[in-house]
């Protein structure tokens, strides 16, 4: 389906953004990596992808809570494939601390990586998609951008800002065949929710069983994380022409959260 399409997908070298890319390199497309991680490592993730689905694949090591190292990174998927076509922004951290004893420059950081990201990348993919006429813009925010928890202020605000700027980005582009959407995961059990699972094991003194199912037991009816895998189906799915129509969306893939 998307044979001939070039992707790009924040932070793809790890958990959901890999999961997606999987996904995406899996219909034909071919996808640029970017994130942090071990040299070898991401060289073993993304040469597996072009054998793998027989596509191309790069990897980008930008930062992109810089907004001249994202541009940049656009800019030369834009030079080496002639067009991106599907942009999924997807790189997010998270710091849980309460408002009152939260550092600024933590705040600050997840501002810059989950929100203004989004903003510098869609802003700098746009005019080409539109030369074009098609483009798939994927956001993926979270259950976080539909309710809150907290202790999650800055990661709460950041993702119902996503939520916002996907609905705006969507009506801008209603009469084309551009569509912006976003998904809102509930728990996948990746690095960033390993880290908050470790800090519950060391606070409660408890297995990791029972801090993974303490998690699903608070906010996820069907007691089971979401996969990066059903999460990557999907955003296929928004890439098709079935999807054409789904416009300024959130999605929610939750296990039921939202549904409460
Ligand atoms: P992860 O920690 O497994 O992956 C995050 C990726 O982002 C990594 O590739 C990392 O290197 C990259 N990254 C982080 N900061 C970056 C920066 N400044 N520049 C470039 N890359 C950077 O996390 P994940 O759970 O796969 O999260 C992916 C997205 O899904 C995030 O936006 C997160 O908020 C969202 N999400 C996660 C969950 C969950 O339960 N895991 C739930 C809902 C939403």
């Amino acid at each position: 389906m998307l044979k001939g399409k070039t992707a790009l997908i924040t932070g793809s070298t790890s958990g959901i953004g890999l999961g997606v890319t999987r996904a995406l390199a899996a219909e034909g497309a071919n996808v640029a990596l970017n994130g942090f991680g071990d040299a070898k490592e991401i060289e073993k993730l993304r040469s597996a992808i072009a054998s793998d689905f027989d596509v191309t694949s790069i990897y980008i090591p930008a930062d992109i809570s810089h907004p001249q190292q994202l541009v940049g990174m656009i800019r030369r998927v834009e030079d080496e494939f002639g067009q991106l076509d599907v942009l999924v922004n997807n790189a997010g951290i998270q710091h849980v601390a309460p408002v009152t004893e939260f550092p600024p420059e933590r705040w600050e950081a997840l501002i810059a990586v989950n929100l203004s990201s989004v903003f510098y990348a869609t802003r700098a993919v746009l005019p080409g998609m539109l030369k074009r006429n098609w483009g798939r813009i994927i956001n993926i925010a979270s259950t976080h951008g539909l309710v809150a928890s907290p202790e999650k202020s800055a990661y709460v605000a950041a993702k119902h800002g996503v939520v916002g700027f996907t609905k705006s980005v969507a009506l801008e582009t209603a009469k084309t065949c551009v569509t912006c959407n976003a998904i809102c995961p509930g728990f996948v059990l990746t690095p960033l929710m390993q880290k908050q699972i470790e800090a519950r094991i060391e606070k409660e003194k408890i297995s990791v069983d029972q801090a993974r199912l303490s998690f699903l037991s608070e906010k996820t009816p069907s007691l089971e994380f979401v996969t990066p895998e059903q999460l990557g189906a999907l955003a296929v799915f928004l890439c098709s022409d079935a999807a054409s129509q789904i416009r300024g969306a959130t999605i929610a893939m939750d296990g039921g959260w939202t549904a409460q």
